[in-house]
């Protein structure tokens, strides 16, 4: 598709053509995500004043709006610099005074002449007993009371800009309105009562009380589901585009997977069969998969890739998977090797260390076909790295990935089934809006006999007792991890946090018994400290987190996290998923430095309350709410302006299946309603979308 379409270029125009809009208020926009008319009109208000005209003062509570006919009577100016100027009103009640700082008496006599019936409305205040309304917001003659509104709008400020120059500013951005052409389905709004979207932007920018205001106003309804519809039609875009392309269909044979089932020292969970059944069906059928296998930590996700690798095998191809770190992939490899071995499969790893000779020769058996399963980091997605038959890619922890890589990964054209596997459990809601392109496996279900972590919360003061149970535990031949807190955002400052403990560990438990591993070392250190603690040469790894996500030495049966408070619920779970993978009894010490904030409290307590990762994430998205779980740069999630994920997990539903339903009737939106639906996209900046609809 073309380019924007010429009715939005109002709404895409330059800010600063708006009444009241200067250079410097464009600037300090900026800073509530405005750039354009567009991001103004989608900013709507977030209170409201009642300035309906009332006979009096009298009874108005302290802090309250009243908006009154007055009569003026004596002006008393400031007799000193600094005191107020004053003014003696009556209304048809009682007699108050209005009062100005800093008010120049010329210009308050011409705006309130002794003797003279003028309209106010301002916030009223209790002072020594007296009633006051300082600074009338507003102040007109009678004749022009209507130029009062009846419900003011109130929209969110930021430094520099005032509710006057939002409202001027806003007033001229709606003028700019085009009408458009209906995007929703005529019978979901005709079944909602939504009005169209012009009128339901313009109706949410006037309310006529605080009922227009609240979340279920059928404008503002209408508006949040213009959102959702964007994003839900974006996914289903790249849904469409991902089964348009032809699959493969690889039907697994059974003799490999057999093999590896048989000797296996456990039974796969039920969860664990019923995910691999659905992962061998969508691999069977001609279309391609792309679904999501979602699993706490320690629910087995190991197991399923292998099967759904073997499956890629069976068929007469090969598998590859991606982890987001060297560390990682050197993990799977550990864990699958074992399992391949008795399978009688070949399996490599490819990360970015390997170079020269030995990555030659890697490249060219996978060309042969003679690597059948390969595990790496991104360095296998590079261009000169060719497979003879390709048919499975499994990405790991998705979460450090997000919507856009993915989207990336399908635009590659690699013609393989996906399956991306994520270790953070999300909420429903929040799945539907970043997997809502994507057909979902969970494991709902850990392996039996599975240890509670005991957690349990320390005060920092406490430092000396919890080295001291550490140098016992050591003793005992236990390991411990050593999380250091997160300083800020750069990595630098919570590497000299990281080295500082390191140095004081180390000289309290011997210089043998410590290791060190943060993000920013060389490779081959980081490696080399992670081997030392998996062989148990060292009993306690100092680490910033980088061991988050799928490190697995289940020897490693304490987990110390320091300054937990400043740690979000999600990552405290997975850094405590790190043990109680073995044998031993396990301990997760969540250290804090008190005291404790009301939110920092209910992140350590729920995490000592429960191990469910749902539950756990639940709370996190009630906490946090949406835009901010997954991070959304991260994540590619859309931070939505009106909608509300949290309390709309509904809208979003009908939004996804409306969505699917369009593109299934309409696939190229050439529609009246699929060329609406376009223009949508363009007004919501889904610039993926659009770039779907051409590649598609
Ligand atoms: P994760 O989902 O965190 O990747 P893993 O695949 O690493 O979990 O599995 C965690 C541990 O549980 C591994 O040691 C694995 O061997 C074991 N495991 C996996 N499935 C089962 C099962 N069905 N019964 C018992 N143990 C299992
Ligand atoms: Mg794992």
């Amino acid at each position: 598709m073309s380019g924007r379409p010429e009715i939005l270029f109002p709404l895409f125009g330059d800010l600063k053509k708006l009444e009241g809009i200067g250079p410097k208020s464009t600037a300090a926009l900026k800073s509530l995500d405005i750039e354009k008319p567009r991001d103004l009109i989608f900013t709507l208000p977030v209170s409201g004043i009642d300035r309906h005209p009332r006979e009096t003062v009298q009874g108005a509570a302290q802090g309250e709006f009243v908006t009154v006919e007055i009569t003026v009577e004596t002006h008393i100016p400031a007799r000193q610099r600094g005191r107020p100027y004053r003014i003696n009103v009556s209304d048809a009640q009682t007699s108050f005074q209005l009062v100005f700082f800093h008010a120049r008496g010329e210009y308050l006599s011409r705006l309130l002449p002794s003797g003279q019936k003028r309209i106010v409305s301002g916030k009223v205040e209790y002072f020594d007993g007296m009633i006051q309304m300082p600074h009338p917001d507003h102040v007109v003659p009678i004749e022009e009371a209507n130029e009062i509104p009846r419900f003011e709008p109130v929209y969110p400020l930021t430094s520099g800009i005032t509710q006057k120059t939002m409202q001027k500013g806003m007033r001229s951005a709606l003028e700019l309105m085009p009408g458009l052409d209906e995007w929703i389905d005529p019978s979901l709004k005709a079944q909602n009562d939504w009005p169209s979207w012009d009128c339901a932007v313009k109706k949410a920018h006037g309310p006529q009380d605080h009922k227009g205001l609240s979340p279920q106003d059928l404008s503002r309804t209408r508006l949040a589901y213009d959102e959702l519809f964007a994003h839900q039609l974006t996914l289903a875009l790249a849904r469409r585009n991902a089964r348009r392309k032809p699959g493969r269909s690889s039907v697994p044979t059974g003799h490999l997977s057999q093999k590896v089932l048989r000797q296996l020292p456990y039974k796969p969970t039920k969860a664990q069969n019923r995910a691999v059944g659905e992962i061998r069906e969508d691999m069977a059928a001609r279309t391609r998969m792309n679904r999501l296998l979602q699993g706490d930590v320690g629910s087995g996700k190991t197991l399923v890739a292998f099967l759904a690798l073997l499956t890629a095998v069976e068929a007469g191809g090969q598998g590859v998977m991606m982890a987001p770190t060297g560390i990682l992939a050197q993990q799977h490899l550990e864990g699958l090797r074992p399992l391949a071995e008795e399978a009688g499969v070949v399996l490599e790893l490819l990360t970015g260390r390997d170079k020269g000779k030995e990555r030659a020769a890697k490249l060219a058996a996978l060309a042969r076909g003679d690597i059948q399963i390969l595990v790496g980091t991104h360095a296998v997605f590079q261009k000169d790295v060719v497979f003879d038959d390709l048919r499975l890619a499994i990405v790991d922890e998705q979460h450090r990935f997000g919507v856009a890589q993915r989207l990336e990964l399908g635009a590659k054209g690699v013609a393989v089934d996906v399956l991306v596997m994520t270790a953070t459990p999300i909420p429903r809601s929040l799945a539907l809006a970043q997997y809502g392109d994507m057909d979902v496996s969970v494991l709902d279900e850990k392996p039996p006999g599975r240890k509670p972590v005991k957690t349990a919360l320390i005060s920092d003061e406490r430092l000396d007792e919890i080295i001291d149970h550490l140098r016992k535990a050591i003793a005992d031949g236990r390991q411990a991890y050593w999380v250091c807190p997160l300083v800020d955002e750069s990595e630098v400052s919570d590497l000299t946090a990281a080295e500082e403990r390191f140095k004081q560990l180390r000289a309290s438990l011997g210089e043998e018994a410590v290791g060190l591993v943060h993000g920013q070392m060389p490779h081959a250190d980081k490696d080399a400290a992670m081997v030392r603690f998996q062989r148990g040469e060292t009993n306690v790894l100092v680490a910033t987190t980088v061991i988050e996500v799928g490190v697995n030495i289940p020897n490693a049966t304490i987990m110390v996290i320091e300054r937990a408070e400043t740690f979000g619920l999600a990552q405290l779970h997975q850094l405590r998923g790190r043990v109680g993978r073995g044998e031993g009894a396990s301990t997760c010490l969540l250290m804090y430095k008190p005291p404790l904030s009301e939110g920092g409290e209910k992140r350590l307590t729920t995490l000592r309350e429960t191990e469910d990762g749902f539950r756990i994430s639940e709370v996190d998205l009630e906490m946090r709410g949406s835009g901010d779980l997954i991070g959304t740069a991260q994540s590619g999630l859309p931070r939505f302006r009106i909608a509300d994920l949290e309390s709309q997990f509904g809208l979003m539903k009908t939004a996804q299946s409306d969505a699917r339903n369009l593109l299934e009737s309409d696939p190229d939106l050439k529609s009246p309603r699929g060329h609406a639906a376009k223009t949508l996209l363009w007004l919501m900046e889904q610039d993926r979308a659009i770039r779907l609809i051409s590649v598609g």
